[in-house]
């Protein structure tokens, strides 16, 4: 956190073109991460989209101040939702683009009556709170049946466990957008990292980073 904006210089030279900002509230998840401070001192120091991810319990109650610290994007999790509609028009409503994410135990069947409105569906191959977990490989065939359903302007994104490994075969079941944390900086070379990853993926159809 101390070198925050070196990290995002540098991974910006290397070619992410998303940051993905993980928010947890130590209710939803059990773990607390970044808020709306952080999320402001993270847009002072870059154009790039950010893709904030709200691991919450009541994102309605504060994506209007993660969009006022410069968020892009607002991704919510269905499993918080009790009127999934309604967040959608309440977040696009703000001038943000609308994600709904799933955690692994969560059927797509429970994004299917939103799914025309959203800008993104994140799936979760790892349950969310932590990072460093390993992917979990039956996500794979959500992520395929779940890309079945986007139109070609829509994003399909997996969190959780993506590495250079683990990233073409999300790639292949339909992912277009990959997150990864620990598989760029807990290497040492963030850099290098990228540049591995969008390796690994480049010889996938549509693929991004
Ligand atoms: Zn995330």
């Amino acid at each position: 956190m101390g070198r925050l904006a070196e990290e995002i210089r540098a991974v910006e030279a290397a070619g992410v073109e998303w940051l993905h900002l993980d928010v947890m509230d130590g209710h939803f998840v059990p773990n607390l991460s970044i808020g709306v401070p952080v999320v402001a001192g993270v847009r002072r120091h870059t154009r790039l989209f950010l893709d904030t991810h709200l691991m919450i319990t009541d994102p309605g109650r504060y994506a209007p101040a993660f969009v006022e610290a410069g968020a892009d994007g607002i991704t919510f999790h269905i499993e918080t939702a009790a009127d999934p509609a309604g967040l959608v028009r309440q977040i696009r409503g703000l001038g943000a683009r609308v994600g709904v994410s799933l955690n692994p135990g969560t059927p797509p069947a429970a994004i299917r009556g939103i799914v025309e409105h959203v800008d993104l569906v994140l799936v979760m191959t790892v349950w969310p709170g932590f990072g460093g977990q390993k992917f979990m490989a039956d996500g794979l065939p959500r992520i395929a049946e779940i890309a079945g359903w986007l139109r070609p302007d829509q994003f399909l994104e997996v969190d959780g466990g993506i590495n250079a490994k683990t990233a073409p075969a999300a790639a292949r079941a339909g992912a277009d957008t990959l997150v990864a944390g620990s598989a760029v900086f807990d290497g040492g070379d963030p850099v290098a990292a990228v540049r591995r990853l969008l390796a690994a993926v480049s010889t996938e159809p549509e693929a991004h980073s």
